[in-house]
C-alpha cells in the first residue's frame, strides 16, 4: 500500500477509535487535528510523517479564556512501521490517553456528577452548582 493510501486508512482508523463525537479539523499547516469526545478526551494529530496522540486538557488563561492546552502521550513515526503496529499501537496510545483523561475527573459534592476538572470550581463544587449557591456575580 502507498502512503497515500496508508494515509487515508489512519484517517478512517482515528475516527473509527477515538470516543465518540469525533470532530475533525485540518490546521494552517496542513496537520489533521481530531478531537475525541465531548467534553473532550482524547486528541490526535496527523501529519504526512506522524501520528501524535495527547491526552485532552484545558488551562483557564483567565477565568474567561480556556485554552486547549493537550498533554502528548506518544507519537509515532507511522511510515517507519508496518501498517499492523501501527494501528495497535496508535490504539493503545488512544486509550491511555483515555484512561488518564478520565482519571482525572472529579465528582461534585453537591449535584454527584462526575465532570472534568477545568468545569469544578474548586476540588469539591462544579460550576454550574457554584454559581447557583452564590447566585449571579454583580
Ligand atoms: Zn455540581
Amino acid at each position: 500500500m502507498d502512503a497515500a493510501a496508508r494515509y487515508e486508512q489512519l484517517i478512517a482508523f482515528l475516527n473509527a477509535h477515538l470516543p465518540r463525537p469525533v470532530q475533525q479539523e485540518e490546521l494552517a499547516d496542513g496537520t489533521f487535528q481530531f478531537t475525541g469526545g465531548s467534553p473532550g478526551e482524547v486528541v490526535a494529530r496527523l501529519t504526512k510523517a506522524s501520528v501524535a496522540i495527547e491526552q485532552y486538557a484545558v488551562r483557564w488563561e483567565t477565568p474567561y479564556t480556556p485554552v486547549m492546552r493537550p498533554r502528548r502521550v506518544g507519537l509515532v513515526r507511522w511510515r517507519r512501521l508496518p501498517e499492523s503496529t501501527v494501528m495497535n499501537v496508535v490504539g493503545q496510545l488512544i486509550r491511555g490517553a483515555r484512561d488518564a483523561r478520565l482519571s482525572r475527573y472529579v465528582m461534585c459534592q453537591l449535584c454527584g456528577e462526575t465532570k472534568p476538572p477545568e468545569w469544578m470550581e474548586d476540588h469539591d463544587v462544579c460550576q454550574q452548582c457554584s454559581a447557583s449557591v452564590l447566585g449571579p456575580v454583580h
